[in-house]
């Protein structure tokens, strides 16, 4: 043995090599920028570059996430996923906001380093989204209603977790109009852990497009996702809203969720996004607001109409909170579903891989 290396193999011995330093932020622009290079050494990543305008987060051999320049789409894990910055590249070195490294790459890429630990959920709020006058979205060529089928479907999610040993309360039981600010409320009175608002998408006057989204109420200073489309304002808040202490937490379980709902319905991945909602605003505990179809598209307005329908998407949600709670140190996660077939991502999703418990506080 070479004495470098020798010195090396007693200096790991002792533990004297020193663990990567987490990256620095740097100004540019008006937002913080991590150097993305430092940020994988810091995550135990590396970073790859796939010609000159993006880059592979790789896990060993393994590609964990694609980064493009100038763009806040990435893929992690095979999952779209919308950042509140866009991605950035200076003489061949990425860079990410330092939001979006804290709250979106850290939580999804290494879970476990994610604090202060949080005890496995006991009790779980279910937000089946509009109600009583407020009719949600709506398709009238096939007579369906968003209220209607939130209801339902918080409903069967509420039977499926209750069997499971959770206790569960819904923000409504019939055809009642909650006020958006109540029901996060709802969720602090019951002591929730979770909190999981069921909605359905509306894209009319397209009927031809389907597919899932998962959101997260915005970090502070980020921007909803659907602000940076044509006529959009900027709409980031200089101050944190009470559910902004679980921003990690909230991208673990809409990941969790986003994942489940996926593989379940297998109709296009619209991507993991952030918004200003009020339902979760007011939120004490992780919380997510799922989008899991479109009511107005011909294929999935027709299959909402079934009660198979709704059974998948409950059942869906229910497997996601699983998952999510036993990377919380609940319960073992039950087998992963097979993969889904290649997403609408603009690129080929990225290999999947089952939740990671976070090891010991
Ligand atoms: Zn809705």
């Amino acid at each position: 043995m070479r004495p470098a290396a020798t010195l090396l193999l007693l200096a790991t011995t002792l533990g004297l090599v020193a663990a990567a330093a987490e990256p620095a932020a740097t100004r540019l622009g008006n937002v913080d920028y991590v150097n993305l290079d430092e940020a994988a050494a810091y995550l135990g990543l590396r970073v790859e570059h796939l010609g000159t305008q993006a880059v592979l987060l790789k896990d060993g051999p393994q590609p964990v996430a694609r980064l493009a320049e100038h763009s806040r789409e990435i893929d992690v894990k095979g999952l779209r996923l919308f950042l509140g910055s866009v991605v950035l590249e200076h003489r061949g070195v990425y860079y990410v906001s330092e939001t979006d490294y804290r709250v979106r790459l850290v939580p999804r890429l290494r879970p476990e380093r994610v604090r202060p630990m949080r005890e496995p959920p006991k009790v779980i709020v279910i937000d089946p989204g509009h109600g009583g006058v407020d009719h949600g979205t709506e398709n009238r060529t096939l007579g369906v209603m968003e209220k209607t089928c939130t209801l339902d479907v918080a409903l069967k999610l509420k039977r499926l977790l209750e069997a499971s040993g959770y206790k569960v309360v819904l923000t409504r039981e019939s055809d009642v109009d909650v006020p958006l600010a109540a029901r996060a409320l709802i969720a602090n009175r019951a002591g929730a852990d979770l909190f999981v608002s069921i909605h359905f998408n509306s894209l009319y006057p397209n009927t031809k497009t389907t597919g899932a989204e998962v959101f997260s109420f915005s970090p502070r200073a980020q921007r909803s996702t659907d602000s940076w489309s044509l006529g959009g304002k900027d709409d980031a808040e200089a101050s944190l809203a009470p559910v902004n202490a679980f921003d990690s937490w909230n991208t673990i379980l809409a990941g969790a969720v986003h994942r489940r709902i996926l593989d379940a319905l297998r109709d296009g991945d619209r991507g993991e996004k952030i918004a200003h909602f009020g339902a979760l605003r007011e939120l004490r505990c992780p919380g997510i607001l799922v989008e899991s179809a479109i009511i107005t598209s011909d294929k999935e307005g027709a299959l909402l109409k079934t009660p198979e329908f709704r059974d998948k998407i409950a059942a869906a949600v229910f497997q996601g909170i699983e998952d999510y709670c036993a990377m919380m140190g609940g319960r073992d996660p039950k087998v992963q579903a097979a993969p889904a077939a290649a997403a609408a991502a603009p690129s080929a999703p990225l290999a999947r891989s089952a939740p990671t418990r976070p090891s010991g506080p």
